[in-house]
């Protein structure tokens, strides 16, 4: 099993992805029902290299969301153009 490299915990040598992966499922679960909610049709997030980020697009209007678990004290962990839009080809 390789370490998890994803979060914070990991570089205090914490982490193996059970402390983080909750938290991570919890972002991404928040992320698709906004998704919905908007119309939107989410399809799978991706790893930004380097960096404990997701980010995950639309497959009707390329709209992005993200999330990060480790996010800026004035950033939310869940952003993106997406949350803010309804999907265009929804009514
Ligand atoms: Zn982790
Ligand atoms: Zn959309």
């Amino acid at each position: 099993m390789t370490s998890c490299k994803d979060c914070v915990a990991h570089l205090l040598g914490a982490c193996r992805g059970d402390y983080c992966e909750p938290e991570r499922l919890s972002l991404a679960e928040l992320a698709q029902r906004s998704a919905e909610a908007g119309g939107h049709a989410l399809m799978a997030f991706h790893k930004e290299s380097g960096r404990p980020m997701w980010h995950a697009v639309c497959s009707r209007c390329g709209l992005e969301v993200s999330y990060t678990l480790d996010p800026d004290p004035d950033t939310p962990a869940l952003f993106g153009p997406l949350l803010d839009t309804r999907c265009e080809s929804s009514s």
